[in-house]
């Protein structure tokens, strides 16, 4: 493929990447070889001219293989699940869910994120428990797994390594409330967990990335399509988010009211929303 100033200008120009060079851009990310301002402006090219569905699925199985493959007992077949958010104000809807679908019986291997935008993250909340270590192998998710249902782990070198690199650039260069982005980013870290369902919250509102229901919509379309392009079973739900989920924000709030809601109280709508999902 063309180096990568060649692909950079190409975007720029809003042309298309062919698929090797969306995986020779995510080599470059992932191996290191790829200057942070070539990912950045790379990011920004991507943010302004977009990407078509092809090229947001070579984008998202590119990301997806950036890491180890992760693999369960035959014993866990269809009992595998996840859920994943596309971020919200006091969104700790995880932190309750990925418990209780352990308690009905599901193995939920949870990759997950830190904040972006003004949207708090799960591992952020987590971290607020003192000693939580959200990096895990693949054979210590396995373990967890095996004796407690769930695991909510962080983007490492092993795992996902090019999705924890650019959703830390794409945090700091404008270039968050992307559709292809998002959707890559989400969905390389599902592909990678070997699901046999994913259900996707697709937030909308000030407290959520994008602000109306028309643009979620067009990001649930483009998450649902490369879903199940992967082989994914999915489905997306969109929710609103005007305000704030529930009373509390801030990490160690989150993981309070998430704890209470795991002993059936809480406020309604958090406790409707995990419902929902799971
Ligand atoms: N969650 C992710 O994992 N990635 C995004 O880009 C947005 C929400």
């Amino acid at each position: 493929p063309n180096p990568l100033p060649t692909l950079i200008r190409k975007k720029r120009d809003g042309e298309r990447l062919e698929d090797a060079e969306i995986r020779s851009f995510v080599r470059g990310v992932t191996e290191g070889t790829a200057q942070q301002g070539q990912i950045g402006a790379m990011l920004m090219a991507i943010r302004l001219r977009g990407m078509d569905a092809g090229e947001t699925l070579a984008l998202t199985r590119a990301m997806a293989v950036s890491g180890r493959a992760l693999a369960w007992p035959p014993a866990w077949h269809g009992l595998v699940v996840d859920k994943h958010s596309t971020g919200g104000v006091g969104d700790k809807v995880s932190l309750a869910l990925a418990p209780a679908l352990a308690a009905c019986g599901c193995k939920v291997p949870m990759i997950s994120g830190r904040g972006l935008g003004h949207t708090g993250g799960t591992l952020d909340k987590l971290e607020a428990i003192p000693g939580f270590c959200v990096s895990q192998s693949p054979e210590e998710m396995c373990s967890i797994l095996e004796r407690v249902g769930c695991c909510i782990v962080g983007q490492s070198e092993e795992l996902v390594p090019a999705d924890r690199v650019l959703y830390g650039l794409r945090d700091v260069t404008a270039t968050v409330d992307s559709v292809p982005l998002i959707t890559a980013s989400i969905l390389s870290k599902k592909a990678t967990e070997q699901l046999s369902a994913l259900v996707l919250d697709v937030k909308f509102g000030s407290a959520a990335l994008y602000p109306t229901q028309e643009s979620a919509r067009e990001l649930a379309r483009s998450l649902v399509e490369v879903g199940t392009h992967l082989g994914l079973r999915t489905v997306a739900v969109l929710s609103r988010m005007e305000q704030p989920l529930g009373r509390a924000v801030g990490n160690a709030q989150e993981v309070l009211e998430a704890l209470e809601c795991l002993h059936g109280g809480g406020p309604r709508d958090l406790r409707q929303l995990v419902t929902t999902l799971g």
